[in-house]
């Protein structure tokens, strides 16, 4: 995708924090529909049609292809050449199609119809159209619609524009109705439980994940919820909770031994939760987060890593990166930096930590060549010819798809950094 090739503008910092580069020009990174590999993953009763091209069911079929080892949960309605003419009613075959999916297939009992660049170029309402398929559709099978498009989404803005949706179908929190925590943005199954378990052994109650399992497990919302954030990349759905009344806990992100455990706090603090019953709850935990993240110091401390803007995980990955492995963040790139969401990460940034936002590609690959980082963690695209010039390189996606939040992930998250590295020196030998 491209845009405008505006010079940079470097924004003026906020009071203690680094100046933020800001670009735009041509861009490196994935549409929205990415979102689909993981979420169809996490909700098993609900399914995603992309209204799209035979471009975007590449995408989908390549990046989730590998992955899927059941009947998939999603599935692209193409639009052809016939309705990118006008000559077919879109919204007539959409309806067949839709049909024909919920009578072969009586498991869904959500669906989303995800808009894409040519379902936008043709100008083809999924709102409209996820009204009327939802009112013809059998009772107890919603039908929601949100846009993954590369025109209005990088990568995780699809999560966000996907969870964004359900928070309207949240029922409304019943009067008197005790406090409640929500945790939002889609994590492993294996790690949601840990988390389960941890905020039970400090007290908290009625915890519950946006989004949840299935859709019957969709949760109440209202002034007596407060929520977290797991993901950083969520600004659209935490601004329509807030408008729902439920409150933001600010806190960094659960990566690595301290982000974990200053998330956790976040919320313990929240809650009035005492320091005593703090530490005997994340002790043990935190100590072999620690420790399993210790294992790799050894291979990346004094190393130099350039990450350049894709998943909006590139903030608080830096911090993990400086802060418990000791390497040095020679840039950090984000799609977008929000100030607000991210501020307790920006805190923990080693000072002057160079940040970017947006991206010129040619211009950050000219600084990123410049500055021979160790490490770069790049999207796909970037990735390949980085590492024909003698650059290692980590896929950002990965980041993604890996269950990487929480304590007992923390090791396997320095891992996904020491394994380029490792590579190459065998490589060498
Ligand atoms: Fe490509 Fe747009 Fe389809 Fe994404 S939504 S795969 S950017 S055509």
């Amino acid at each position: 995708m491209s845009a405008s090739t505006a010079a940079p503008v470097r924004a003026a910092p906020a009071a203690g924090r680094p100046a933020v580069l800001r670009e735009r020009g041509q861009r490196e990174v994935f549409c929205g529909l990415t979102g689909i590999v993981w979420l169809h993953r996490k909700m098993r009763d609900a399914f995603f049609l992309v209204v799209g091209s035979r471009t975007c069911a590449h995408l989908l079929q390549s990046a989730a292809g590998v992955m899927i080892f059941a009947e998939p949960r999603f599935a692209t309605a193409i639009i052809d050449e016939r309705d990118l003419a006008g000559m077919a009613d879109a919204n007539d075959e959409l309806d067949r199609v839709v049909a024909r999916l919920l009578e072969r297939r009586p498991d869904i009992k959500l669906l989303f119809l995800v808009g894409s660049c040519p379902s936008e170029v043709i100008k083809l309402d999924l709102a409209r159209a996820a009204k009327r398929l939802d009112r013809a559709a059998a009772s107890g099978v919603r039908v929601l619609h949100y846009s993954g498009s590369g025109i209005e989404t990088t990568f995780t803005q699809g999560e966000d524009a996907c969870l964004a949706s359900l928070v309207p179908e949240l029922a409304e929190e019943a009067p008197g109705a005790p406090r409640s925590l929500l945790v939002v943005g889609a994590l492993a199954e294996a790690v949601e439980d840990q988390m389960r378990r941890l905020f039970a052994a400090l007290g908290i109650g009625h915890v519950s994940f946006l989004p949840p399992r299935c859709a019957a497990g969709l949760p109440p919302v209202g002034p007596r919820t407060d929520f977290l954030l797991a993901q950083p990349f969520l600004a659209e759905t935490a601004r329509v909770l807030e408008e729902r009344g439920a409150r933001r806990v600010a806190a960094p992100f659960p990566l690595g031994a301290e982000g974990t455990t200053l998330w956790l706090r976040a919320a313990a603090d929240a809650w009035g939760v005492s320091a005593a019953r703090f530490r005997e709850a994340t002790a043990a935990g935190e100590k072999r987060a620690r420790d399993s993240v210790a294992r790799h110091r050894p291979a990346l401390e004094g190393r130099r890593v350039f990450l350049f803007p894709d998943s909006q995980l590139e903030v608080p990955m830096a911090r993990f990166l400086s802060r418990e492995l000791g390497m040095q963040p020679v840039e950090v790139g984000t799609p977008y930096l929000h100030r607000q969401h991210l501020a307790e990460e920006l805190d923990l940034l080693p000072p002057g930590t160079p940040l970017s936002e947006g991206q010129h590609v040619d211009r950050q690959l000219d600084r990123c060549r410049a500055a021979k980082p160790d490490l770069v963690v790049c999207g796909l695209g970037l990735a390949n010819p980085l590492e024909a010039e003698g650059i290692a390189t980590k896929w950002s996606i990965e980041l993604v798809f890996t269950p990487v939040q929480g304590y007992e992930q923390a090791g396997d998250l320095a891992a996904l950094f020491t394994r380029p590295l490792d590579r190459r020196g065998r490589l060498r030998v």
